[in-house]
């Protein structure tokens, strides 16, 4: 099967071409060129639109849909400690309807590859890691689970109650066997499984170590939460006598197979190591500004030449998954740390949306349009309201983002055409969640 798609501007993500196209054929795309375009099977034409790589997605929880709009104010301890006690109610189908919102809410936002990082399994509710599997299968969207865990409870302590934490034998067990049943390390894969206990404070040291074993020995990535916040900072110290980079090297959770989420307090030395190591960072800035977290330096992290992508992070603390909102907040908050505008530029923020993200997940064949990648593509419309006369289409949608996609196609499929989602019934999708929330609100 072939796809062209043609559009008024094709921003490649290296280079910027008028009335491009891009044919793909069969999943990859085969050519990309400008004027006269080789005929295909299927034909999409968008003159008012920005075409560009699909965004990557680099850290979410996606079963918190069910659980937005709680502890407004809180801090993130604050936050989580009011939280573990309902997610310790969620079961495979909550999971599914939330995440069924969270990939809805995603793909129209431009976004074709996303992570998802769940790491509560309440005890005698199976199903949880399927539903997430094939929610991703029916809505088009490529997929990397990450089989997330918790095994330090209050008790050994850490903060969450000992109700939602797990015994270790067990999470590496189930870890393995959904890597068996799911992961796919072919060019082209749509589904590709993480190893990711959840933070330093949330399971132990001894189950960092045997999860960074267990997934080296099966070829697949390593993903945790880092240096989110000083509260974190200081458990660390207190409990370990160590900083957070100074704990996971010792644990052996350094290297370019491996990201962490957020990454906002690092030292000099800690932002050095981590491009030197080519370890990844996830920068969820909405989260980060919503809890009050702090301010990840991006500017330098990518100077020093760090992995560097964008996350929505769980939208219980986002309260959306909107991706290139998230590149124009990575924009803003980047100056408003370096109080300068030169700190990142528009095209430097759809870098870290689509090859960045690609980069820290590990995908390789994602995050531009060139020749013998991924056909995932995002076309944003700059003839709306928000955006027409802006003279620099590509700038124009970072400082004025877009609220949805026109077209979106994922693996050379179409799942978002005139700004509307044809893999699901949006309309119920919201029905759905809304009474999912009521129902775990109790
Ligand atoms: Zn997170």
């Amino acid at each position: 099967m072939t796809l062209l798609l043609r559009a008024g501007l094709l921003f490649t993500g290296s280079h910027e071409i008028e009335n491009g196209w891009v044919l793909s054929r069969d999943g990859f795309i085969a050519e990309v060129g400008s004027g006269s375009h080789p005929p295909a099977d299927d034909f999409v034409d968008e003159p008012n639109c920005v075409a560009m790589p699909g965004l990557v997605n680099a850290h979410d929880h996606m079963y918190q849909w069910a659980t937005r709009g709680y502890v407004p104010d809180g801090t993130l301890f604050e936050w989580l400690r009011a939280l573990y006690p309902v997610w310790a109610r969620i079961d495979a189908e909550t999971v599914r309807v939330a995440a069924r919102a969270a990939m809805a809410r995603l793909l129209i936002s431009g976004c074709t590859l996303s992570t998802d990082h769940h790491y509560v399994f309440p005890q005698g509710r199976p199903g949880i890691f399927e539903a997430l599997v094939d929610s991703a299968r029916e809505l088009g969207l490529r997929f990397q689970p990450c089989r997330g865990s918790m095994s330090l409870g209050e008790s050994k302590g850490g903060l969450p109650p000992d109700s939602v934490v797990e015994d270790e034998d067990a999470i590496l067990a189930h870890t393995e066997e959904m890597i068996g049943r799911y992961h796919d390390p072919k060019p082209g894969a749509m589904c590709r499984v993480v190893v990711a206990p959840c933070s330093p404070f949330s399971v132990t040291p001894e189950l960092m170590r045997d999860s960074a074993a267990l997934a080296r020995r099966h070829g697949v990535r390593l993903h945790t939460h880092l240096a989110e916040t000083l509260d974190e900072e200081r458990f660390c110290v207190e409990k370990f006598g160590r900083r957070p980079v100074e704990l996971m090297e010792d644990l052996g959770w350094t290297g370019d197979d491996v990201w962490y989420a957020h990454g906002i307090h690092l030292n000099d030395a800690e932002v050095d190591r981590i491009a030197e190591v080519k370890t990844g960072i996830a920068h969820c800035p909405s989260s980060n500004m919503r809890l009050g977290a702090g301010a990840c330096r991006v500017e330098d992290l990518v100077r020093a030449g760090a992995r560097v992508g964008l996350g929505v992070d769980g939208s219980a603390s986002n309260e959306d998954a909107n991706l290139a909102m998230e590149a124009h907040q990575a924009l803003l908050l980047a100056r408003v740390r370096a109080t300068s505008p030169a700190a990142l530029d528009a095209r430097g923020a759809w870098r870290l949306a689509t090859r960045g993200g690609a980069d820290c997940l590990g995908w390789d064949d994602c995050g531009s349009l060139e020749p013998g990648r991924c056909a995932d593509i995002a076309c944003f419309r700059v003839d709306d309201l928000a955006h027409a006369g802006i003279e620099d289409r590509v700038a124009a949608l970072a400082l004025a983002p877009p609220s949805r996609a026109q077209t979106v196609v994922v693996n050379g499929r179409v799942v978002v055409r005139d700004g509307r989602l044809l893999t699901g019934d949006e309309a119920e999708i919201a029905r759905e969640i809304a009474a999912t929330s009521v129902r775990l609100a109790g």
